[in-house]
């Protein structure tokens, strides 16, 4: 489904796209910066924002008069074929009104608003009323070929011409249309590649399957289909076997196709016997065991075997406050499906759908973990596994890729796997108090639960030495009482007494403390599990703030300084 944009400029226009947003949760709303609380996004110009999702083709419902945003679009309203839904909705939800995108969708997407807000949608469509449902915005298993010919079919039926119906075409059947077999007009459903007669609406049913094995390019594809005599838009999907799910270039040929891929698990590489999976009975079966094409009667004969291709993403939530999460791990939390991680992460992550299953973990047996994310993603669901900061420092990242690395299963080679970045603590914890890693820096993590503690002692030294500031993770804990304080007599080998140390707790969090003191100052005693400890290098600076605070930088330049 293309995105649903929600804009939103009053708090009462809030309330009515969180109404939405409750039956629909695919909805991103945008508020007006300063006048909207709680939105997924902020905006600050109306008109551009308005603009820009239009440009991006995404279906823009606007919380305000239908007078606003006629206004805001006029300036961009030439292509008819490309345009999105576009509605205008009263704040308080009272009144829905299609303004534009007939052929895209917009009246479908009124009527599912209007029952969300349990009221009438104000559709002014003549055609639409008339017929009862509407001729170009078929079901999503038709596919109208030449929309850019409806309005002037539909305005030749309301003056009275009749219309010729070929091939099967059940949401037609109760759409009252002045059907005649001697008509003028004609409607063609044909999985063909046809071209569209005068008076003539094509419609291409998905009712053919390509199975591949093999090595098939996306140029093999494409011929076969031109020999088949195939539409594109007529197939449902590429399918392959779980075998095959490995290989790139069969993600890369449906990507540039643009279609779906199924994957079979069973083990079956025989293109033919993969796409009899799909459809029992074809109408018509060609190919060989590289690359074959079944077609069925209708879109009901073809049976969605197999499963999507899965993804498992494992992503970063940053410290805590979600503005300091970045927009690609909001959305992958919205698809997930399966949710995987430590209670704590979990809960800052947010709320869930009801659909979304959630599998609380505890903090140990990563790779277990990991594993369990894989056979899960490999089953075609969409996976998120979850950290706090940034997924690649000091947690689930590494794990991830290590069991893929670790693992022969083609199907989990097969999963589409992204690693998304997030501001991980020292990052956070530095913007709070200036730039005190402005210069080189290392981050090392203090625990010795899974490395020797004679190396981090040996880090420990040789980043003084070589006067790197430093970031400390995992600073101490119960069972590790003394690690931190020989971690600090070391540093005091290395650097004077009034180095500058900060102390960052639960930094993005409600109970975010920061402190900023000196290395003599510094003892175990200040710190706990829930504390990022920024050192100094030699060059550090530290002085006064006007809130009583201080602020703590590392000079761009090393040495002696530059003359400005
Ligand atoms: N992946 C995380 C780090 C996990 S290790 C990241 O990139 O931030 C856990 C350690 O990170 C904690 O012991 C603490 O030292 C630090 N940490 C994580 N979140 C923090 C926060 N919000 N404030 C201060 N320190 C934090």
């Amino acid at each position: 489904m293309t995105q649903l944009v929600l804009m939103v400029l009053s708090a009462q226009g809030m309330e009515t796209a969180l109404r939405i947003k409750a039956a629909y949760p695919g909805a991103a709303i945008y508020g007006l910066e300063g006048r909207v609380n709680g939105a997924d996004q902020i905006y600050s110009n109306f008109g551009e924002t308005l603009r820009e999702h239009y440009r991006n083709g995404h279906a823009i419902a606007a919380l305000c008069s239908a007078g606003i945003t006629i206004r805001a679009l006029a300036p961009i309203l030439e292509n008819k074929g490309a345009e999105p839904p576009v509605l205008a909705i009263a704040d308080d939800g009272s009144a829905v009104v299609p303004l534009l995108g007939g052929t895209t969708g917009v009246n479908v997407l009124a009527r599912q608003l209007s029952t969300i807000l349990d009221v009438s949608p104000a559709i002014t469509t003549s055609g639409e009323l008339r017929f009862g449902t509407c001729l170009l915005n078929p079901p999503a298993e038709f596919h109208l070929k030449n929309p850019e010919d409806g309005k002037r079919f539909i305005a030749d039926l309301l003056a009275g011409k009749t219309v010729r119906i070929d091939g099967p075409a059940p949401w037609l059947e109760e759409a009252r249309l002045p059907v005649d077999e001697n008509g003028a007009m004609h409607i063609r459903v044909t999985p063909f590649d046809v071209l569209p007669q005068k008076s003539e609406l094509v419609f291409h049913p998905k009712v053919a399957v390509i199975g591949v094995a093999g090595n098939t390019s996306a140029d093999d594809l494409k011929a076969a289909l031109a020999r088949a005599g195939i539409a594109l838009a007529s197939v449902v999907c590429l399918a392959i076997s779980e075998e095959d799910s490995a290989k790139a270039s069969f993600h890369l040929t449906a990507a540039e196709l643009d279609l779906p891929l199924r994957i079979l698990a069973a083990k079956e590489n025989d293109a033919t016997d993969i796409v009899s999976a799909f459809i029992k009975e074809p109408v018509s079966l060609s190919g060989n065991g590289n690359l074959a094409i079944a077609i069925a009667a209708t879109p009901a004969d073809v049976t969605l075997a197999g499963h999507r291709r899965g993804r498992l993403a494992v992503i970063g939530l940053g410290p805590g406050d979600p503005d300091f999460m970045i927009p690609a791990v909001k959305q992958e939390l919205q698809r997930a499906e399966d949710i995987l991680g430590y209670e704590t992460y979990v809960r800052m992550a947010g709320t869930f759908r009801s659909d979304q299953i959630i599998h609380m973990t505890d903090n140990r047996e990563e790779m277990q973990r990991a594993r369990h994310a894989f056979e899960l993603a490999a089953s075609g669901r969409s996976v998120v596994m979850i950290s706090s900061g940034d997924p690649g420092v000091f947690a689930m990242a590494a794990a991830v890729v290590e069991a893929l690395h670790e693992s022969d299963n083609p199907a989990w080679h097969g999963v589409d796997l992204q690693i998304l970045p997030g501001v991980s603590a020292a990052l956070a914890a530095a913007s709070r108090s200036g730039a005190p890693l402005g210069h080189d820096f290392c981050i090392l993590s203090l625990s010795d639960n899974l490395k020797p503690w004679d190396i981090i002692e040996k880090r420990i030294a040789l980043a003084a030495e070589a006067d790197f500031a430093m970031a400390f993770y995992n600073p101490i804990s119960k069972p590790r009482p003394w690690q931190l304080p020989r971690a600090i007599e070391i540093l005091r080998q290395h650097r004077g007494p009034e180095t500058p140390i900060v102390l960052g707790r639960d930094i993005g969090r409600p109970a975010e403390t920061l402190r900023v003191i000196t290395l003599d100052d510094l003892t175990a005693e200040q710190v706990d599990m829930r504390t990022v400890i920024l050192v100094g290098s030699s060059l550090t600076q530290s002085f006064d703030r006007t809130d009583g605070g201080k602020w703590v930088y590392t000079p761009r330049w090393y040495g002696t300084k530059p003359a400005h």
